[in-house]
This record gives structure tokens, C-alpha cells and sequence, in this order.
């Protein structure tokens, strides 16, 4: 996990938003390779393993192949330029390592990725495991629900609270209709809105 990712992690509890307090006891290039997050509200404190951040077990969505390639994703997304981080959920991880040179000097955080997705030690991709995204609100540039959760209510809210006003969520599934949700397009499945 990218240490700097810290800044914007969250207590995936069910409090107030609150920000995690990191002891790291292994750390490789700004990656944090084993170490601990602590949560000072709930005390429910959270491993590092193997470089993994593991904020709580993922939810019962298979991670299947993408249905689409990095170009397009990134197209999707309309990021241009480095800095940032962009979230990739469940299959969609499986386009980290290419994204991450599509997107150059934008961190990708790798959330409940398909079994063998590592982060590869490097501080490109951070691996993580939850229940929801642990992030701040407002804090990516963009995120992308693979097959499953961009069909999953819970999921659609997480990544409309994580992602900054005006940026862009892609998902695979039925495109959603929501307040404040403003549908860009959507074909075969996949579908692109803006946060309004
Ligand atoms: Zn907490």
C-alpha cells in the first residue's frame, strides 16, 4: 500500500467519517509492505499484510474480466494529467497494472481485486479489502465498479461519495438513474456518469 494513500484512507466502520492512523512496521519505497491502521474513534484497528490493506472482508461479488480495455476506461474517465488517485472495484482491478501506464503518476487503488492481483511492490497500485471504499469523500479522481458492484445500490453510493464533484464514475451493469447523477453514455453493459 502507498504510504501517501494514508491521508485519504477512512474507518470502513459505521461512525462519522474519520481518518486512520497508520504504524507502519515495513515500508519499501513509500510502499507499506506489513504494518497496522487504528481507527482513534472506534479502536477497531485494521492489518497490512504482504502489502495488502485489509479494512474488512470483501463482499460476496465475484471479480470476472473486465469489459473493457485500459484505453477505453481511461477515456471513459476523462483524467488527463498525473496526481490523484483513481479507484478500481472488484474486476475491474484486473486493468491496474496497464492503467497505471495509460495513467502515469495517477496512484490506482486496487479495491477487492480478483485473486492474484497484487500491487506488485511498487507504489503505482495500492491492494485493498473491504466492505465498502475507505476513503474520504471527495477524494479520487475517478473509479470504476467491475461487474457486480456497478449493479449494487450500496456500491453505487460509495462511489458517488468518494468521487470529486464534476469527475466521472464508470460501472459495468445497467446504468443508474440518480439524483445528482449525470448519465454521460452508455452501451453494452457499461455505462459512464458524472457526479454532479
Ligand atoms: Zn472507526
Amino acid at each position: 500500500m502507498f504510504i501517501e494513500l494514508t491521508d485519504v484512507l477512512r474507518c470502513p466502520a459505521d461512525h462519522p467519517e474519520q481518518y486512520l492512523v497508520l504504524l507502519p512496521e515495513e515500508v519499501v519505497d513509500r510502499a507499506v509492505v506489513r504494518g497496522e491502521l487504528g481507527c482513534p474513534v472506534c479502536g477497531e484497528t485494521f492489518p497490512i499484510e504482504d502489502g495488502v490493506a485489509r479494512l474488512g472482508g470483501p463482499p460476496d461479488i465475484a471479480g470476472t474480466v473486465p469489459a473493457l480495455d485500459a484505453g477505453a476506461v481511461a477515456a471513459f474517465l476523462g483524467v488527463t494529467g498525473s496526481g490523484g488517485y483513481v479507484v478500481l472495484v472488484g474486476g475491474a482491478a484486473l486493468l491496474g497494472a496497464e492503467l497505471a501506464t495509460v495513467l502515469d503518476g495517477v496512484h490506482l487503488v486496487a479495491l477487492n481485486p480478483p485473486a492474484g492481483v497484487t500491487g506488485g511492490g511498487g507504489t503505482d497500485v495500492s491492494v485493498i479489502g473491504a466492505g465498502r471504499i475507505p476513503l474520504k469523500a471527495g477524494s479520487v479522481r475517478g473509479v470504476v465498479l467491475g461487474a457486480g458492484y456497478g449493479s449494487d445500490p450500496a456500491w453505487l453510493d460509495e462511489a458517488h461519495r468518494v468521487v470529486l464533484p464534476g469527475l466521472r464514475i464508470v460501472g459495468e451493469g445497467p446504468e443508474p438513474a440518480r439524483e445528482g447523477w449525470e448519465a454521460l453514455g452508455s452501451a453494452e453493459d457499461v455505462w459512464v456518469i458524472r457526479r454532479g
